[in-house]
This record gives C-alpha cells, sequence and structure tokens, in this order.
C-alpha cells in the first residue's frame, strides 16, 4: 500500500518518495491517520518499525505554516535520539520550505540554546532538561500555540525520572494532542501517563515485539572466557557490523579493551562517555572506521544505526525487554538481520524464559573456533530437580526391590513398580498437606489467643 492510501497533502508525499519511502509500514498505517485526525495516541513500538516517521509525518502535515508559532514539541530522553529526530525531519524541509525546525539539547551552550528563539520555530525538538530550561525559564511564550507533544521512548523518560522536568513545561499546554511511543507499556508506565492522555487511550499495537526480519541463535560458548568467546565468534561470523551488547559496562569496558588490544575495528558506547566522545564514536561508525560496537544498553537506546547486520548478546539483560531493544538494532524496516545471544548449560534461565515468551531460537555452539550446530536448550522436569530426599529414598528401594538384578522377578513386575511408586508419591503428598493444616491450625490457635488476650 502506498503513502497515497492516507490521507497526506501532495507535498507531503512528494517528500516522502525523494526521501525514497514508498510505503508506510505496519505501525505507519495504523498511527498515522489518527494523529492526522488530532487524536491522542499512546503507541507500543520497537525501534526500527518507523515509529520516528508516525508523529513526524502528521505534525509536519498539519503545521500552518502560515503562522511563525512553536505548534509541536517533540521530547527524547537522549542528546543522540533528539539529533537523529531532527536530521529526520530536515529533509522535508525541501517541499515545506517555510519549515522551522530547531533542536534544544543537553550539552551545548545555554546561550546557543536561548538564541534565535524570537522566530518561534514551528517544531522544537529536545532532551526534557534543556527544554524545561528554555521554555520554563526564558521562553515560555512559546507554549503558547502548541498543539502537539510528543514523548519518544516513554518508558525510558519514566525510568530516568525525566517527568519533573517535562512537567515545568507541558503542564503549562492547554489542552494538547499527545503521541506517546515506547517500546514497552507496562502498567506503571501507562498509569504515569494517564495525567497527559487521559484514563482511557487506547494502545496502539505493534503486531510483534521482534521484527520477522530477525532470525535468533543462541550460542553455547562452552565456558570459553567472554573475551576469547568474542573474538572467536567474531572471526567465525566476520560481520559487516556488528553491535555488541553488555548488562554492564565494566564488561562492555573489558571486551572494548581486549578487541582493540587483538587489533580490531571497534569501538564503546556507553553511559560513562562525554558527549564528544559519544559523537565521535558515532562518526567513526559513519565513516566505516569502525564496524564492531560494544554498548551498554541504556547507551544504545533508540539509536538508529543503519545497516547492522548482527547483533550480539554477551550476556543478557536483567531485564528481558532489552533483549527486544537489542534485537531491534538488526533487521530495521527490509532489511535482514541476525541477533545472537551467548550462554553456557549451567546458565539457562533467562534463555529459557525467553524461549517460554515465545522467541524461537536456533541453536549453535563454539568450538574450536569454528560455530557449529548445536543442541537446544533443554528444559529440566522442576520435579526432578525439587524432589524431596525422604520419597527420592522410598522411590529408590521400591525400585531396587524389583528391579531386574533380581533374577526372580514375577511377570508384571514392571506395572507394580510404578504403582507402587505412584503410591510413595502420594502418600508424600498427603503428607504435605497434612502438615500445612497442622501449621495453620496452630497459627489459628495463636491467633485466637492473642486476641483473648
Ligand atoms: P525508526 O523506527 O523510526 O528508528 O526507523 C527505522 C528505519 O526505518 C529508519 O532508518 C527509517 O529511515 C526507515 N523507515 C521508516 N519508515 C520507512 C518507510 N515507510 N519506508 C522505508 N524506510 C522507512
Amino acid at each position: 500500500m502506498s503513502f497515497k492510501a492516507i490521507n497526506l497533502s501532495e507535498s507531503m508525499i512528494k517528500s516522502l518518495n525523494r526521501q525514497k519511502y514508498f510505503e508506510p509500514s505496519q505501525i505507519q498505517l495504523r498511527t498515522i491517520p489518527k494523529a492526522l485526525r488530532g487524536e491522542t495516541l499512546m503507541v507500543q513500538s520497537s525501534t526500527g518499525s518507523g515509529k520516528t516517521l508516525c508523529f513526524l509525518i502528521p505534525i509536519i502535515d498539519s503545521i500552518n505554516l502560515s503562522k511563525q508559532e512553536t505548534q509541536a514539541i517533540i521530547i527524547a530522553p537522549t542528546r543522540e535520539l533528539a539529533q537523529q529526530i531532527y536530521n529526520f525531519a530536515i529533509p522535508f524541509a525541501d517541499e515545506f520550505r517555510r519549515l522551522k525546525i530547531r533542536l534544544l539539547k543537553s550539552g551545548e551552550e545555554i546561550e546557543n540554546s536561548m538564541k534565535g528563539l524570537s522566530i518561534s520555530p514551528h517544531i522544537l525538538i529536545g532532551t526534557p532538561g534543556r527544554l524545561s530550561e528554555v521554555l520554563a525559564q526564558k521562553h515560555s511564550t512559546l507554549l503558547n500555540n502548541v498543539k502537539t507533544i510528543v514523548f519518544d521512548e516513554a518508558d525510558m523518560l519514566l525510568s530516568e525520572g525525566y517527568f519533573e522536568e517535562i512537567d515545568k513545561f507541558v503542564l503549562q499546554i492547554k489542552n494538547p494532542q499527545f503521541l506517546v511511543f515506547s517500546a514497552t507499556l507496562e502498567a506503571n508506565l501507562a498509569h504515569q501517563l494517564e495525567k497527559y492522555v487521559g484514563p482511557n487511550t487506547p494502545i496502539v499495537n505493534e503486531e510483534v515485539m521482534t521484527s520477522s526480519n530477525v532470525t535468533h541463535y543462541m550460542v553455547d560458548i562452552k565456558h570459553i572466557d567472554i573475551n576469547n568467546a568474542t573474538k572467536q565468534f567474531i572471526d567465525a561470523v566476520n560481520p559487516y557490523l556488528l553491535l555488541i551488547f553488555a548488562s554492564k559496562k565494566e564488561t562492555a569496558n573489558s571486551v572494548y579493551k581486549f578487541l582493540k588490544l587483538n587489533g580490531y575495528k571497534a569501538g564503546l558506547l556507553t553511559g560513562d562517555l562525554s558527549s564528544r566522545e559519544r559523537k565521535n564514536v558515532m562518526k567513526q561508525l559513519q565513516n566505516d572506521k569502525i564496524f564492531i560496537l560494544v554498548c551498554s544498553d541504556m547507551a544504545a537506546r533508540g539509536l538508529d544505526i543503519p545497516n547492522v547486520t548482527e547483533v550480539l548478546n554477551i550476556d543478557l539483560p536483567n531485564n528481558l525487554e532489552f533483549y527486544y531493544h537489542r534485537a531491534g538494532r538488526t533487521g530495521r524496516f527490509d532489511k535482514k538481520g541476525k541477533c545472537f545471544t551467548f550462554y553456557n548449560n549451567d546458565s539457562t534461565r533467562k534463555p529459557l524464559a525467553l524461549i517460554s515468551n515465545g522467541l524461537s531460537f536456533e541453536y549453535l555452539a563454539l568450538k574450536e573456533g569454528e560455530l557449529v550446530s548445536g543442541k537446544p536448550i533443554e528444559r529440566t522436569h522442576p520435579s526432578k530437580k525439587h524432589i524431596d530426599p525422604e520419597l527420592a529414598k522410598e522411590i529408590k528401594r521400591i525400585s531396587n526391590q524389583s528391579s531386574t538384578k533380581n533374577k526372580k522377578v514375577k511377570p508384571g513386575y514392571k506395572k507394580k513398580q510404578k504403582q507402587a511408586i505412584e503410591k510413595a508419591k502420594q502418600k508424600h503428598r498427603r503428607e504435605i498437606i497434612k502438615k500445612d493444616i497442622r501449621r495453620q491450625r496452630v497459627e489459628r490457635y495463636k491467633k485466637e489467643g492473642r486476641n483473648n488476650g
């Protein structure tokens, strides 16, 4: 389906086509018409789904260019994201010639941010702190005609505690349309957002949490240390552009140093870097100076790094939601991608949780520096794991009694053995229930005794 199926202006279609956007993505189809009608929306969509255009297209197409007024504010949690949205927005000025967009991001001199605002840019894009500094303190008149507010990566805005800053200016705007985008919309976040969007805003969902363009792999690294496993993996896969994720910045640092030491063209992206260093890394990536980027989850969140062919999780994040964010770095739009995850066979809890979540994996193993096909991760049956020692003893006794070592076994002994084991198990279960009843009774007596003085 082409963009023409959506009620967009001629200029917008022209501009989109000139930028080589011909067909809307799923989430664009489902959000843009509603946003154009002025509806407030909460959209659950992962990066790579085309969510930036979900808000830029309706905002730009609804701007009244004959009025030099600020009509939309887009809030993103990091400078890089704000910059990225700005870079996405600027090419629309080819058709919308009078369109003025201004980026206000932390890290630059505040005097610079304050400059040039007297013309009231149509769209402001920025980070919460800097927007609040500019709008709540000096330029609050810019808020008078704002019609649309975007919260991009809203879950991150919440987890980083940015809503306090945001409230300082957003609450001054009368009845704006809110466009909220978040990879996850958990109850806590939805509750927090009610203040802005009202209690009954429906959530526009993406069909699936991960792109179908991504193939997921579990790699058994057979207890090789992480640094060497990563090196062997890179040599075996020979990636074009690889993002490596680590849950802890210490691990990211260590892998990065090891790769550099071994002559790989790698960069590091963690929250500790100054904005200049981060910019530098992104530039190196763009100029093909590096082809491996070792990242922490927060640092890489939402960044659109085109052409990532492989993602490697050297460990899994505690919050498994991040797995989807990581995997979403590759297979963007219509490209194919691969997401690999290291594991050892004694640490399968998190991989199993992902499998229970409905993800399907292909299995590989590192063997003498090669990636060979591996065995699926098996779930150990919980009853085998937590069997009571007394019951285990009894089952062993029954098995020994009628084992094949005993030469004079009667016919049908296997069936009888099974029945005896089942009986022992039932007896054990009854014992547990009886014990529970006794415990509850004692507790009740104690409580009643207390109440009677
Ligand atoms: P996003 O989810 O906004 O970070 O976008 C992911 C990537 O998809 C970006 O590189 C966009 O340029 C690309 N993209 C978004 N929408 C479209 C579209 N309708 N057609 C082709 N590419 C698109």
